[in-house]
């Protein structure tokens, strides 16, 4: 139990993917990519709301990642992903639907609602 509450540290940063990152980005048709090594890449194309909210999604895997470990994360990831695909991936459903949630209690409370329902976010376990 209190595992739950013990603080996950994880040193991040942004940044324009470039060499190897790029071409793979591009490879992939990815607008985002949250490294393993911390840095999230995020193509310069992306501006505004578009921007935020891939960012949004990226910082979810970064949470995951502080989470769970990188390596055990990124192995269980990439596990799911040859087991049911992009789309399916739980951690990718998950990272889907933190981006919603955010995106809409940001709006919520900045329109002057008080009071937000949250669904409930099934995380990958
Ligand atoms: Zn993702």
């Amino acid at each position: 139990m209190l595992a739950l509450f013990r603080p996950h540290i994880m040193t991040c940063r942004v940044a324009a993917p470039r060499g190897v990152m790029r071409w793979f980005m591009e490879l992939r048709g990815f607008t985002g990519f949250a490294s393993c090594w911390g840095t999230i890449y995020l193509m310069e194309s992306l501006t505004g709301e578009e921007r935020t909210m891939v960012l949004r999604h990226e910082i979810a895997h970064m949470e995951q990642m502080a989470r769970e470990g990188r390596l055990i994360m990124m192995t269980r990831y990439s596990y799911q992903l040859v087991r049911v695909g992009y789309r399916q991936n739980p951690y990718e459903k998950a990272a889907r639907l933190r981006e919603f949630v955010w995106h809409y209690a940001e709006r919520a409370l900045l329109a002057g609602r008080t009071t937000l329902i949250f669904p409930n976010v099934e995380e990958y376990s």
